[in-house]
């Protein structure tokens, strides 16, 4: 079996373009939505990531400010500096990099933003309302890959999911959707035994670890859908992702590449997350208010 490729780059530009014509009807209100990103440091991955958040919004018509801070700047200045940004109007969405340098503490970073400008999903309120299944800011990359899945058609009512990695960026936050949407879900991470006996039951497979190549195809049942989220950058600077690409979509029926699967949506909802925030501030009811998670 020679698997089917989900087009991660291609739905994100979709998205991006119904996310553009929300833009300009708050425009012809006189809003431009705006998002402010912090960088900490000079970690090279980061400002990569960075910048192509900025470059996606512009696209869409968001205004994107890029906050690049020392890496020297202490807890109390960060802070200071994410309060004025809360304060600040202009600022629909504050998005803090991370990870933060050592010494940061990225959590108490993270709830100096008001809930209604948490464009990451990171804050205690939108991880509550995740749990719940409120409506709410959702962490932007297992949204991403849900919609990816939901475009795919794929079915998760009664399938067996499972999902590599426990963080709460990526890992946690995937199970929770995953359980909402209906599936079985199984949780591997690092302290998992025998992860290919776990990783082999699943229908929906979703790896996010940060190890090259560490799901084979024999990892893999046959016929699943697999999508890899993450992001190695190996030694001649190819990014790769979890999944060793060419033994898996031998196997399995769907799988993402990397770059261009799971890397472009997690923007594209950034900037969906962006604009309802301007939208929600000015009152526009959102498509996405009623969804359930
Ligand atoms: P993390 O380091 O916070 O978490 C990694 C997880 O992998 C942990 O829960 C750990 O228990 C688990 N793990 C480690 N070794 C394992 C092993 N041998 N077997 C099974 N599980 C193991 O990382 P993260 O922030 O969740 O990111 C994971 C990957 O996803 C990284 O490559 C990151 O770059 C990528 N990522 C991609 C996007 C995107 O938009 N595509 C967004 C966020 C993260």
């Amino acid at each position: 079996m020679t698997a089917r490729l989900i087009d991660g780059k291609a739905l994100a530009a979709e998205l991006r373009n119904e996310s553009a014509v929300r833009v300009d009807r708050l425009r012809a209100l006189g809003i431009v939505p705006g998002l402010a990103v912090v960088i900490v440091g000079e970690d090279p991955a980061s400002q990569v990531y960075v910048r192509n958040k900025a470059r996606a919004c512009e696209q869409a018509g968001v205004h994107s400010t890029v906050h690049a801070l020392p890496a020297t700047t202490t807890q109390a200045q960060l802070i200071a500096f994410v309060q004025r940004l809360d304060a600040d109007p202009r600022v629909h969405g504050i998005l803090v990099q991370l990870p933060l340098p050592k010494g940061l503490d990225s959590r108490a970073v993270i709830e100096e933003i008001s809930p209604a400008k948490d464009v990451d999903g990171f804050h205690y309120e939108s991880l509550g309302q995740l749990v719940v299944g409120d409506p709410g800011f959702r962490p932007c990359t297992p949204d991403g890959v849900m919609k990816l899945l939901e475009h795919e058609g794929v079915a998760l009512q009664g399938a067996r999911a499972c999902v590599v990695g426990r963080s709460t960026i990526v890992g946690k936050p995937m199970a929770l959707m995953l359980i909402h949407a209906g599936a079985t879900v199984t949780v591997a991470h690092s302290k998992t035994r025998d992860l290919a006996s776990v990783t082999r039951e699943a229908d929906v497979l979703v790896v996010a670890v940060g190890r090259a190549g560490l799901v084979t195809g024999a990892m893999v049942k046959p016929g699943a859908v697999v999508i890899d989220v993450g992001i190695n950058r190996g030694g001649d600077g190819k990014l790769t992702g979890d999944v060793d690409f060419a033994s898996a979509s031998a196997v399995a029926a769907a799988i993402t590449p990397v770059p261009g699967g799971v890397g472009p949506m997690t923007i594209a909802m950034l900037i969906a997350n962006t604009v309802r925030a301007a939208e929600r501030r000015a009152g526009i009811a959102a498509r996405m208010e009623t969804r359930i998670a």
